[in-house]
Protein backbone atom coordinates (compact mmCIF):
# COMPACT_ATOMS: atom_id res chain seq x y z
CA UNK A 1 0.00 0.00 0.00
CA UNK A 2 1.53 3.09 -0.99
CA UNK A 3 0.67 6.92 0.71
CA UNK A 4 1.37 10.59 0.00
CA UNK A 5 4.32 11.88 2.47
CA UNK A 6 2.12 12.13 5.58
CA UNK A 7 2.81 10.62 8.84
CA UNK A 8 0.52 7.53 9.88
CA UNK A 9 0.07 5.59 12.73
CA UNK A 10 0.47 1.75 12.04
CA UNK A 11 -0.35 -1.07 14.84
CA UNK A 12 2.42 -3.72 15.03
CA UNK A 13 0.36 -7.32 14.13
CA UNK A 14 2.92 -8.98 16.40
CA UNK A 15 3.33 -7.04 19.77
CA UNK A 16 0.43 -4.69 19.05
CA UNK A 17 3.02 -1.88 20.04
CA UNK A 18 1.35 2.01 18.17
CA UNK A 19 3.96 3.57 16.51
CA UNK A 20 3.85 6.55 14.25
CA UNK A 21 5.77 6.22 10.78
CA UNK A 22 6.65 8.04 7.90
CA UNK A 23 4.41 7.55 4.46
CA UNK A 24 7.66 8.11 2.75
CA UNK A 25 10.32 6.08 4.58
CA UNK A 26 13.10 6.01 2.47
CA UNK A 27 14.53 3.22 4.79
CA UNK A 28 12.83 -0.01 6.50
CA UNK A 29 11.23 0.94 9.79
CA UNK A 30 10.92 -1.77 12.23
CA UNK A 31 9.16 -2.07 15.52
CA UNK A 32 10.87 -0.52 18.18
CA UNK A 33 9.27 -3.20 20.34
CA UNK A 34 9.54 -6.59 18.99
CA UNK A 35 11.56 -5.95 15.48
CA UNK A 36 9.05 -6.77 12.71
CA UNK A 37 9.24 -4.78 9.51
CA UNK A 38 6.37 -2.03 9.98
CA UNK A 39 7.78 -0.73 6.40
CA UNK A 40 9.76 -1.09 3.70
CA UNK A 41 10.78 1.57 0.95
CA UNK A 42 9.29 0.74 -2.49
CA UNK A 43 9.52 2.72 -5.76
CA UNK A 44 10.21 5.71 -3.34
CA UNK A 45 7.78 5.40 -1.44
CA UNK A 46 7.11 3.25 1.53
CA UNK A 47 4.98 0.18 1.48
CA UNK A 48 3.23 -0.48 4.74
CA UNK A 49 3.50 -3.78 5.95
CA UNK A 50 1.37 -2.78 8.65
CA UNK A 51 -2.67 -2.31 9.49
CA UNK A 52 -2.97 2.01 9.59
CA UNK A 53 -4.59 2.99 12.87
CA UNK A 54 -4.78 6.94 11.94
CA UNK A 55 -3.51 9.31 9.38
CA UNK A 56 -1.88 11.86 10.78
CA UNK A 57 -2.27 15.46 9.16
ZN1 LIG B 1 6.05 -5.21 17.47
Amino acid sequence: MNLPAKFVKVKCTDCENEQIIFGNASTVVKCLVCGRTLAEPKGGKAEIKSPIVEVLE
